[in-house]
């Protein structure tokens, strides 16, 4: 029996040794999170304490342009598309908001293009139901900046309020930009479109919205980090708690072939310097801290890791 004992105390020896070794290569990956696909477009991110869900709103596609990066040539732009698999010969910029579980909130960050969206935009909803989110669960909707893809979704064409329980979180910086009447008495009629949007969708909610200053932790382990230059209140969120931080960074980049050329000028950005100096900041902060970033902009599951690779970073999707 004692031989038989040992036999066993040693094979629980080697079981054991084995598990180590698993948990020490889990410490050495930093954590690999469990990630779930439950249905295209809408992925499941399990942190322990916090969970993100994914939710694709679609995509919308440009034609490629000389003026779509201010500071490169096409040819330059066109070999990093390919680099990056993408088309050559126009841009296709998925749309993905999250939902983050953290504490008792349920936090939806930006609210895609609702009913205000190109054709195949506006996929937001369907996608929480696939998710089994009920819009009415959302606790609070925090929003990075005024962009139409951004905030269009939080409320329908009627007019009706898309997520009614949600308290709605805006940086104040950008409120203040958008919704300033002198700045909209000086603008011509013809480029009134974004301070338009911006009044139809806020303008109700003048009383209700929570302006915040960038830097404030907003929600309890919902950090806000000022990200000013793509807009002049554009800002990220550091979500913590869970087993490994996500930093959500909203417009630091478009499409990841801006993560691989962060000097490069979108022509979305407002202050194209001011960008370029955010988004290198912003992109040493998560790699610092360790954290997965999520991109509104960024492909496949657009949340993952990011590394430095020569003079900037790349983005590798969680599978
Ligand atoms: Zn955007």
């Amino acid at each position: 029996m004692t031989g038989l004992h040992d036999r066993f105390a040693g094979a629980r020896a080697i079981v054991v040794t084995g598990l180590l070794g698993v948990l020490l290569a889990g410490c050495a990956t930093n954590n690999a999170p469990q990630t779930t696909a439950l249905a295209d477009g809408v992925t499941r991110v399990d942190l322990g304490a916090v969970a993100v869900t994914m939710l694709r709103d679609g995509q919308g596609s440009r034609p490629l342009d000389a003026a779509f990066v201010r500071n490169a040539p096409l040819v330059d732009v066109q070999a990093a598309l390919a680099e990056a698999k993408l088309p050559t010969d126009r841009l296709e910029v998925p749309y993905t908001p999250l939902v983050v579980d953290v504490g008792s909130e349920r936090v939806l960050f930006d609210t895609g293009n609702g009913e205000f969206g190109a054709a195949g935009s506006g996929k937001l909803l369907e996608n929480m139901a696939k998710a089994r989110i009920d819009p009415r669960s959302i606790t609070a909707v925090v929003i990075s900046h005024f962009h139409g893809d951004h905030i269009n979704g939080l409320r329908s064409r009627s007019g009706n309020l898309v997520f009614p329980y949600a308290r709605v979180y805006v940086p104040a910086p950008e409120w203040n930009w958008w919704m300033d009447e002198a700045r909209l008495a000086a603008t011509p009629e013809a480029q009134r479109g974004g301070l338009n949007t911006a009044r139809r969708v806020f303008a109700p909610l003048a009383d209700a919205v929570v302006r915040f200053e960038p830097g404030v932790e907003i929600l309890p382990g919902v950090r806000s980090i000022a990200a000013f230059g793509h807009t002049p209140g554009h800002t990220v969120f550091m979500i913590e708690g869970g087993s490994r931080k996500v930093l959500y960074w909203a417009d630091t980049t478009n499409v990841s072939m801006f993560v691989r050329h962060p000097d490069w000028a979108v022509v979305f950005d407002m202050d194209a310097e001011a960008a370029k100096t955010t988004r290198r900041r912003i992109a040493d902060l998560a790699i610092r801290e360790n954290a997965l970033v999520a991109g509104f902009h960024l492909p496949g599951a657009a949340i993952g890791t990011l590394q430095v690779r020569g003079d900037g970073y790349e983005f590798t999707p969680l599978p």
